[in-house]
């Protein structure tokens, strides 16, 4: 497709996230939206999520979030016309420390008061949900049946087509180079393809958002670090359905990707700014070490492969989304860490409402920009690192 010359959006990023703006932002009427993507859509981090989808988070803005986004996922095929392979296998959260326990306790009481079913479980019951569990060192489980997961590519998809169905444009293979500014007003990018005029630019840009803000002058600290996943041969030793199951005490978590054991160490590494992200394959011990501490019959289960990606973190595990202090017309929507799949639903949303609207529709003030300056990203739990 040609680059157009002009756009009332630019969405830097076709990922799950960019195709999930483009699709609610032309679904609230903003024609001439241009979603901007340097490989190919779903390429980039997108396509390294385990798919996990959970309403276990520490706060009330995030487990909105994810309500919204199980009850898009639930209603997915008939919205987008794909089937997104949603199941609802549940997590289940291992607990050795009892301190551990009732930090999770007080996120129970939060969860429940906004509806989610969760609850505390005995070792032996989580036994019960996985019977190949390691038990016998842990004080509890926690156990949300209404957790599950999704395909990412399937979901980004889903967003692409429809987006474009309603006029969004999504261009490949153009890389965003400068974002142009006229004093403090955004009024076009660069690209490797020429230049497009628009008045409104919006990082999607996952782990290479501090990369592509700083193109603006703005700096937003998305940190992207690594972290690998393996997966073993077909291994009907455990049977499914199993929950998505996280040793709280080691970092280590696993589901089954059909026949097969998706697993990964839980490993959480600074590796470069960028996609080419190395394989280090001596994390495969660590990953094994941890599997087999809890899940003893894992030993005899043969490794087939693996990939790593890269998670773009920040410094409170919160996502940052909002206008870019200083500069007019630059919106973030970055920082989703390891839970920005499962949460583009509600942030297409929420940030589509936000500039048609003027304000957003509900209080967004975790993911305020410029929290980290004013010292206010200190006072959130950052919850449980689940994927
Ligand atoms: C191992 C692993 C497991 C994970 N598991 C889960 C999980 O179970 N559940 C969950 O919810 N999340 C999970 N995540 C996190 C999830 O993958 C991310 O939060 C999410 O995919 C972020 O989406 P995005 O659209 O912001 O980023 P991306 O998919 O990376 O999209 C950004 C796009 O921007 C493009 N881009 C960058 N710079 C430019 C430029 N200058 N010009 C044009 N285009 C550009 C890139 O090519 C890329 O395609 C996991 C991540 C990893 C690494």
């Amino acid at each position: 497709m040609t680059l157009p010359r002009t756009a009332s959006a630019v969405i830097i990023g076709g990922g799950v996230v960019g195709c999930s703006i483009a699709y609610h932002l032309a679904g609230r009427g903003v024609r001439d939206v241009l979603v901007l993507e340097r490989e190919t859509v779903g390429s980039g981090t997108t396509s390294k999520a385990a798919g996990g989808i959970r309403a276990q988070f520490p706060t009330e803005t995030e487990i909105r979030f994810s309500l919204e986004a199980i009850a898009v996922f639930e209603r997915f095929e008939d919205e987008f016309g794909v089937d997104p392979g949603y199941k609802k296998i549940g997590y289940l959260f291992l607990v050795s420390d009892p301190a551990d326990l009732r930090g999770f306790e007080t996120r129970i009481a939060l969860q429940r008061r906004l509806g989610v079913d969760v609850r505390v479980i005995a070792p032996d019951d989580a036994k019960k949900l996985v019977p190949a569990l390691r038990v016998d060192d842990l004080v509890a489980a926690v156990w949300g049946p209404n957790d599950g997961l999704a395909g990412p590519a399937e979901v980004t998809n889903g967003f692409a087509r429809r987006a474009r169905e309603r006029g969004a444009r999504l261009v490949e293979a153009v890389r965003v180079t400068t974002i142009e500014r006229a004093g403090d007003r955004v009024t076009g990018v660069g690209t490797t393809d020429g230049t497009v005029s628009t008045p409104l630019v919006i990082n999607a840009a996952g782990p290479v958002a501090a990369t592509v803000a700083r193109l603006a002058g703005v700096e937003v600290p998305v940190q992207p670090r690594r972290r690998h996943i393996f997966y073993t041969e077909p291994f009907p030793e455990i049977p499914g359905p199993i929950p998505l199951t996280t040793d709280r005490a080691s970092g280590f978590y696993f589901r089954k990707e059909l026949e097969q054991i998706l697993f990964s160490p839980g490993d959480v590494e600074d590796i470069g700014t960028d996609f080419e992200v190395p394989m280090d394959w001596s994390r495969l011990d660590e990953a094994v070490d941890k599997a087999v501490h809890r899940v003893p019959v894992l030993e005899t289960a043969k490794i087939a492969g693996g990939w790593a990606g890269l998670r773009p973190l920040t410094p409170d595990d919160h996502a940052i989304i909002g206008w870019a202090p200083g500069v007019e017309g630059f919106f973030l929507a970055v920082g989703f860490g390891g839970h920005g799949f499962q949460h583009s639903p509600a942030t297409g949303r929420h940030v589509a409402d936000w500039i048609v609207d003027g304000k957003p529709s509900m209080d967004l003030s975790l993911f305020d920009p410029a929290r980290f300056a004013t010292g206010r990203a200190d006072a959130h739990d950052k919850g449980p690192d689940a994927e």
